[in-house]
């Protein structure tokens, strides 16, 4: 199957602080290239008062709507948050392998989104060697197009073995949701082995 990539340019910032609900980080943080999928599951199950937990995924993606490096209120990420949350009932619990596979189809999820479940994302179609690409504009935009685009492929999901974020299942036997982590595990086994 032809696969599209779906892209974004982000900022990530290290250290940010969360206090009155309000999120703040020193710096213009770092650019980075976003294209891994499944992780939208992980912000959807962020605790916005637990600051651990917004401080690793900002550190990974940067603000999911874009506010950062200016202050951020977390009730501006709780309707993003309701959405994706309705876009993870359609994975069933996870197999002894810790694999979810998609068990509600796109159709009766529609029923249940407000709205009707419409999505207009836009974003800019690029060619990358004989794929296509399809670069996006916000964190908001690319989580939710990287939701949908697996509920309609119906993407098994897992949880990375070194971090617990949530990945695509998309080849067989991948324990880790990227590189950084099969790289954490490996020095882990390197020194048990030791
Ligand atoms: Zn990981």
């Amino acid at each position: 199957m032809k696969r599209d990539l779906l892209l974004f340019d982000g900022h990530r910032f290290q250290a940010a602080r969360l206090a009155l609900g309000v999120v703040n980080v020193k710096g213009a943080g770092s650019p980075y290239e976003c294209k891994e999928s499944g992780f939208w599951r992980t912000f959807a199950e962020t605790d916005l008062s637990d600051e651990t937990a917004i401080r690793h995924f900002i550190a990974r993606y940067g603000d999911p709507v874009g506010r950062l490096p200016a202050p951020s209120p977390v009730a501006n990420w709780q309707e993003l948050q309701e959405t994706l949350k309705l876009a993870a009932t359609v994975w069933g619990e996870p197999d002894s392998d810790g694999i979810c596979h998609a068990s509600l189809d796109a159709a009766t999820l529609k029923s249940r989104a407000p709205g009707g479940g419409a999505l207009t994302v836009p974003f800019t179609l690029e060619l990358k060697g004989k794929a296509t690409a399809r670069r996006v504009r916000t964190l908001a935009d690319f989580m939710q197009v990287s939701a949908f685009t697996m509920i309609a492929n119906r993407t098994p999901m897992r949880r990375c073995d070194a971090c617990g974020y949530w990945y695509g299942y998309e080849h067989g036997g991948k324990k880790y949701c990227r590189p950084a982590c099969t790289d954490v595990a490996l020095r882990q086994s390197k020194k048990g082995a030791a």
